[in-house]
């Protein structure tokens, strides 16, 4: 029975690692993948971005045009009136200007937003693409980190699953199912007793059923957590050491 529980402990650990490296397997991938996925929503934002900042673009070139217009109406007609005599025709002259000269202005308030704008839009678009180029390159560590790590996990995962062969077959078969279902259920199976103590679930093991833990003639299992009990040589009384 010693043999086989120290057989089980072994297990154990061979399958903490397997575990480990089996979880490195599959994080590094999904980190990768939502990573990428970063990167598609930012690209949107980035081609969102400059669709606004060229219609903002536009319209400014448009309104400054409109105002080059505007004032060279209202250049020519401030020419014309210096040539009117006619006192009527003076003041409607004089009224189409001053009109004019309102227009111009609210043509520039338009110039000066739509500036605004753009300026605004610049600065967002290029910290979005900042933001992208810095993605792009955790992108490529994390995808040269995911390959490094992953192939030297497979390597050790081949290496820990013939260890893991040749240690199972020696276990008899009951010990191994209930080995097998317990990891299935608690993650782990075996649990070291301490001083009376299951020290995976914490609870006070019945002095009956300890006395029989630290003899270690049969498969024990802890009452609260079901996991088979073991206990390290050093741990085990010495009168009980005399009784085994
Ligand atoms: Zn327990």
């Amino acid at each position: 029975m010693k043999e086989q529980l120290a057989l089980l402990e072994q297990l154990q650990k061979i399958d903490n690692e397997i575990d480990i490296h089996e979880k490195d397997l599959e994080r590094l991938p999904m980190e990768v993948q939502e990573i990428a996925r970063s990167l598609v929503l930012i690209r949107r934002d980035v081609s969102e971005l400059k669709e606004k900042l060229e219609l903002a673009e536009n319209s400014l070139k448009k309104r400054e045009q409109d105002l080059v217009v505007e004032q060279e109406k209202i250049k020519r007609s401030e020419r014309r009136l210096l040539g009117i005599k006619n006192t009527k025709e003076f003041n409607a002259l004089s009224r189409e200007i001053k009109l004019g000269k309102k227009v111009a202005g609210e043509i520039e308030e338009s110039v000066l937003a739509f500036m605004n704008e753009a300026e605004g839009l610049r600065k967002v678009l290029d910290r979005k693409e900042s933001e992208y180029h810095e993605l792009e390159e955790t992108l490529v560590k994390k995808k040269s980190e995911a390959e490094t790590i992953g192939s030297k996990a497979k390597k050790l995962l081949s290496k820990l699953n013939s260890q893991k062969d040749k240690i199972t077959v020696s276990i008899e078969q009951d010990y191994l199912k209930r080995y097998i279902t317990v990891k299935k259920a608690r993650g782990s199976a075996i649990a070291e007793m301490i001083n009376g103590i299951c020290t995976a679930c914490h609870m006070a093991i019945p002095p009956q059923l300890n006395i029989r833990v630290l003899k270690q003639e049969e498969l024990i299992i802890c009452p609260n957590c079901h996991r088979i009990l073991y206990v390290r040589p050093e741990n085990i009384p010495e009168y009980n050491k005399l009784d085994a």
